[in-house]
């Protein structure tokens, strides 16, 4: 980004939401919040601003701007980013976001929501995981004013963004041709991430490591909670995957006090800590069958599957090492020995985790929130 480019920007009033015709305010004896400063532009409490934010240009000298919308409620309260799309082909994430955008409970938003639904807008267009680099944007935070395009990017998004912020949810899913189970990745023993990996409420969380110049780990070293939402598989919406994202988000700012606690529902579900996991991979090369669901809970000498050689009788039956839960599963029949088939979790309780997943999974399928949350409601005061 050249430095004299300026953010673009649209300001709204919290009041009008798209959808409420209710009384804006009320006058409340309660600390109201300070005006909130992001990229070099003020927004006043009760208000909602679309920023433009210059972040890089096309070989063609077009501008790339880095959409941000900042939501700063009346109320004093956390700065919360919700971002997506860090990997370009990621969807399910900006799916999410779009979603969140039209809650009528966000005129009761206390302390400033700041979205971000693509992040990666080279790979989102290129409907890529990587920018034209050939880099993985989630290895090169905090980044470098005077790196390559990835590396540039992430010192824009990280400097003038996430910076802001004092907590994070990152939105992601498997990598194309993966499926993901719903769930949560957090570093629990970092002080503030277990109160949110915990409040997103899903059956699942995996207890990860960081990994060095990643988001969680980056952001991590600023002192600020971040976790990571991963469902689905890249390029593809997956109803249940947004449905679950949505729910977990309101859910955390509720915990966080962000949000009023009965405006809207949550689909709850206890959590359960995976502290590991490991993948199986393809012992010979051929066409790949699954045999197993992801949510399923597997023990030693399961059946997960079968690899066949196209044009023989030659077959392997893949049997389970070690008990545990699928959290991904591999959608490519055409494999190489050695590529990952099925990421496994290990829990204590792997039969109530499976009772737990099924259970969320039905709850979330009866959830209407497509409906309630996109058409206009009446949001009772
Ligand atoms: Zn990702």
């Amino acid at each position: 980004m050249k430095k004299e480019q300026t953010p673009a920007m649209t300001t709204t009033k919290l009041s009008s939401p798209g959808t409420d015709q209710s009384p804006s305010v009320k006058s409340r004896k309660r600390s109201r919040a300070s005006p909130f400063e992001i990229v070099g532009q003020i927004v006043q409490p009760g208000e909602r601003t679309q920023i433009d934010l210059p972040a890089s240009n096309l070989y063609t000298h077009t501008p790339l701007n880095l959409p941000v919308e900042v939501i700063h409620g009346r109320s004093p309260g956390p700065t919360m980013l919700i971002c997506a799309a860090i990997h370009g082909d990621e969807l399910n994430g900006v799916e999410i976001i779009r979603r969140m955008r039209s809650f009528g409970s966000l005129k009761h938003l206390h302390g400033t929501l700041v979205l971000v639904p693509v992040v990666n807008q080279f790979g989102f267009i290129h409907q890529s995981r990587y920018l034209p680099d050939r880099r993985d944007l989630n290895r090169c935070f905090p980044g470098s004013e005077q790196g390559s395009i990835a590396s540039r990017v992430a010192n824009i998004f990280f400097t003038q963004i996430v910076s802001r912020c004092t907590h994070i949810i990152d939105l992601h899913t498997a990598a194309v041709n993966r499926d993901n189970l719903p769930q949560v990745r957090a570093a629990l023993d970092e002080p503030g991430v277990r109160e949110m990996a915990e409040g997103f409420s899903i059956p699942v969380i995996i207890n990860s490591g960081l990994i060095e110049n990643s988001l969680r780990c980056e952001a991590g070293k600023l002192g600020i909670p971040i976790i990571t939402y991963e469902a689905g598989e890249a390029l593809r919406l997956n109803e249940r995957s947004i449905v679950t994202g949505v729910r977990g988000i309101v859910s955390v700012m509720r915990i966080l006090g962000m949000l009023p606690s009965k405006r809207i529902k949550t689909v709850r579900a206890e959590p359960y800590i995976a502290n590991s996991s490991s993948w199986f991979r393809a012992s010979m090369d051929g066409i790949f069958r699954p045999l197993v669901k992801l949510g399923s809970r597997i023990k030693v000498g399961d059946t997960l599957g079968v690899i066949s050689a196209p044009f023989s009788s030659e077959e392997t039956v893949l049997t389970a090492a070690f008990d545990g839960i699928i959290i991904c599963v591999s959608n490519m029949p055409l494999v190489n020995e050695g590529e990952a088939l099925f990421h496994i979790a290990r829990f204590d309780k792997a039969g109530a985790v499976e009772e737990e997943i099924a259970a969320h999974e039905s709850n979330i399928e009866e959830d209407r929130l497509y409906d309630i949350e996109t058409v206009p409601v009446t949001v009772n005061d």
